[in-house]
């Protein structure tokens, strides 16, 4: 197979797992993250022949760049994951401004500017397919945690005003939001009493969330959809 997938946060946590799946499956891989070595060794570790990039998602020009360099080195993007986030949680009235900012860049702008410079060729090619991860703090909101909320419901609207925007075109966009996982994001965390409010008793796994963003990805008959990975979360919450 030649189809090739980008991956944007592919070198940890939830990324990192569809990588691993779409290597699997026998996809093209481009592995983005801003810490090149880290992507390299994702990459590297998925043997085969995958690339790894070294792109920030909130710089415009470095997104661009990418892009030309993945089309150079593996030739037109397919699927494009956006699994790229961070989070700063804090109560509103101490959150800083730059620590706004990062978020709403990262989380929000980062994906829409990955969205933007992908439909250029799959708009050429008349078909693609794009999931974003979005949260179940973006549906459903969270205390401590309301830039966060934003940048994540706000990839929902996104999402799904392009799915509308570029059916025609045959480009599905669609998104996952998971819960709690085990990541990097994760680990410091109270696990052992957040589990307690979570209807399947633990968090998810990486791989877990990556199988919801695969099947997505290769889903020829949805787009615009909002797949929940929670455990049951948004059953309480
Ligand atoms: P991790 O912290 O484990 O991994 C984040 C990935 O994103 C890394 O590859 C990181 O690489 C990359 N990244 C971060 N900032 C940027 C940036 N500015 N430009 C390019 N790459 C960037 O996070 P998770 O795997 O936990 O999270 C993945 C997505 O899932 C995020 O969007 C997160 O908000 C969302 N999510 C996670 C949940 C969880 O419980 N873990 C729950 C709900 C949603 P590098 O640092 O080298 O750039």
């Amino acid at each position: 197979m030649n189809k090739v997938c980008a991956i944007f946060g592919g070198s940890r946590g939830i990324g990192r797992a569809v990588a691993q799946l779409m290597a699997q499956k026998g996809y093209r891989l481009a592995i983005i993250a801003r810490n090149l070595e880290v992507a390299k060794a994702a990459a590297g570790d998925l043997g085969g022949n995958h690339l790894a990039f070294s792109c920030d998602v909130a710089k415009e020009h470095d997104v661009q760049n990418t892009f030309e360099e993945m089309e150079k080195h593996l030739g037109q993007v397919n699927f494009l994951v956006n699994a790229a986030g961070i989070n700063r949680d804090s109560l509103l009235v101490r959150t800083k401004t730059e620590d706004m900012i990062s978020q709403l860049n990262t989380n929000l702008l980062g994906s829409m500017l990955t969205c933007k410079a992908a439909m250029r060729t799959m708009i050429q090619q008349q078909g693609g397919s794009i999931v974003n991860v979005g949260s179940i703090i973006g549906l459903k909101g969270n205390s401590g945690q309301s830039v966060y909320s934003a940048s994540k419901g706000g990839l929902v609207g996104f999402s799904r005003a392009l799915a509308k925007e570029v059916a025609r075109k045959k480009i599905r966009v669609n998104v996952v939001a998971p819960g709690f996982v085990h990541t990097d994001m994760t680990k410091d965390l109270k696990e052992e009493q957040l589990k307690k409010s979570i209807p399947l008793g633990r968090f998810g796994e990486t791989i877990e969330v990556a199988h919801a963003i695969v099947f997505l990805l290769e889903s020829p008959y949805i787009t615009g959809h909002v797949l929940v990975v929670d455990g049951g979360l948004q059953l309480v919450v």
